[in-house]
């Protein structure tokens, strides 16, 4: 927190549990009643009520197929969700019978959007952002009402006035700048006013002003922008979670918070921390130098987790830092597909075609390997991929195989990646000799190594049923 005379400000983003029930909602009031105390000025941004967006796509993915009577039960939905929690929230009448006009105003133009792409039979990726930015659009009124209700003065904002992007609808791209001088023009007055502008995450709008979305769990990233661009001292991402933990708990019942993640760590941590915090959230605000932490919505108390930038090694290091592993995850149902033979040896272009092969079947690798041999490629795709998969490399390789240059192309039993993380093992020695021993020594059979090349991570491919011994095993190396 700033100490000095230019007033601190804080953006708060809440996610859809947190805002998911009129109970959570009072949570929400009274952790921005008692960070109030020390911050002078604080923006919120804020999801959907959880559960809505995922009715809303499923919604335009009825409309498609002219489903209306699915519309009309989600509109119904939609109603009856958002005013249970006015009920419950505004005691004022007349606040509350202006807030339940608003819903309904909104259910009406989600049923109409969705009629409309009933009839078309198609919903364009624009027609797609116009639906599913809805959910944010009933959720603001939401929570600011039920602030103002609590004696706040918060003011919705629709962050098509705010976060210019550009025009690709469901997974839009900010344009910093813009967005900044509309930040500016717009966010500042309000808080020099003392306001507290609640403005929905997720969505922007192109410079035309269509409403385009930051795709899926994109309200992090708007929390990352706002903060970024006002710029912020810090940005808190609030959650059910009590930040970026050390093992998935379901499997290490002993896993920790972690206190302090560095922005290299938590993109190895992409699968497992995503579930946390949306990628591309951490970027903006981290190079800016804004802290990001992570905090529990339903234990306030709880620190959470910081995502900082990395230190310099001549920095003074806290023991947090200078832990070797951090964290440990696991990466179900993959199988490893390996290209084998001896064909292969010195021929260039044979990684290229395999991997345009896979490319072509729209699955993504995440973890390769290939000794210096050269006679043969291992990777891993999505376990429901490896067929099509499969069958793509032997169209493409029909020749070689043909010719016995390449003698099989196979893909192994179900297996998981399990991943190390920690900026500790760039720098020390005998880390992956303690790892392979300890796993040795657990009886879990290595079947292949990968390091990722940012170094703070190593990957290990072990068979399915081994997976959770070898997350139990490593992470006794966090605990000790
Ligand atoms: N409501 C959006 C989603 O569910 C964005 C978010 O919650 O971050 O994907
Ligand atoms: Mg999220």
């Amino acid at each position: 927190m700033k100490k000095d005379i230019t007033p601190s400000t804080l953006v708060m983003k809440f996610g859809g549990t947190s805002v998911g029930t009129s109970k959570a909602i009072e949570q929400v009031t009274e952790n921005i009643r008692k960070t109030r105390q020390k911050w002078d000025r604080i923006v919120i941004v804020t999801s959907a009520v959880g559960g809505v967006t995922n009715l809303l796509v499923e919604s335009a993915e009825r409309a498609i197929i002219g489903d209306e009577v699915f519309i009309s039960q989600a509109e119904r939905e939609l109603i009856d969700k958002h005013l249970d929690m006015v009920e419950k929230l505004i005691p004022n009448a007349a606040q509350r019978a202006q807030l339940k006009q608003e819903i309904k105003y909104l259910a009406t133009e989600f049923a109409s959007i969705c009629r409309a792409i009933s009839i078309l039979g198609e919903a364009t990726p624009r027609a797609m952002d116009a639906v599913i930015s809805l959910g944010e659009r009933f959720s603001v009124r939401l929570l600011a009402g039920a602030l103002q209700a609590a004696g706040f003065p918060a003011q919705f904002v629709e962050a098509t006035h705010l976060v210019e992007t550009d025009d690709v609808f469901q997974s839009a791209y900010p344009n910093l700048e813009k967005t900044a001088e509309k930040v500016q023009s717009i966010l500042i007055p309000m808080l020099m006013q003392k306001q507290i502008p609640v403005i929905t995450g997720f969505i922007g709008a192109t410079k035309n002003g269509i409403t385009t979305t930051l795709g899926r769990g994109g309200g992090d990233y708007s929390a990352a922008i706002i903060g970024a661009t006002i710029p912020a001292d810090e940005v808190w991402i609030w959650t059910d979670v009590s930040g970026v933990m050390t093992a998935d708990p379901r499997i290490v019942p002993d896993a920790q918070t972690i206190p302090e993640v560095s922005y290299r760590e938590m993109a190895e941590l992409s699968y497992f921390g995503a579930k946390v915090l949306h990628p591309k959230a951490v970027r903006p605000v981290v190079e800016a130098g804004i802290p990001l932490r992570i905090c529990n919505t339903f234990k306030p108390e709880e620190k959470g987790s910081f995502v900082v930038k990395e230190k310099n090694p001549s920095e003074p290091q806290n023991i947090d830092s200078q832990r070797v592993i951090k964290a440990v995850t696991a990466i179900p149902h993959q199988r490893m597909i390996t290209v084998e033979g001896r064909g292969m040896l010195g021929v260039p272009g044979v990684a290229a075609r395999t991997f345009g092969a896979v490319a072509a079947t729209g699955t993504s690798v995440p973890l390769i390997t290939q000794a210096s041999s050269e006679q043969s490629i291992s990777f891993s795709v999505p376990s429901d991929s490896a067929d099509a998969v499969l069958e793509s490399l032997h169209e493409v390789f029909s020749t070689e195989l043909a010719q016995r240059d390449i003698d099989r192309l196979w893909a192994s039993d179900e297996m998981a990646i399990i991943t190390a993380v920690g900026a500790g093992l760039q720098c020390t020695p005998g880390v992956a000799g303690q790892i392979f021993s300890a796993l040795g020594a657990a009886k879990v059979n290595i079947i292949a190594i990968a390091q990722g090349s940012s170094k703070v991570a190593i990957s290990l491919i072990v068979k399915a049923e081994e997976s959770n011994k070898a997350v139990q095993t490593l992470h006794q190396f966090i605990a000790s």
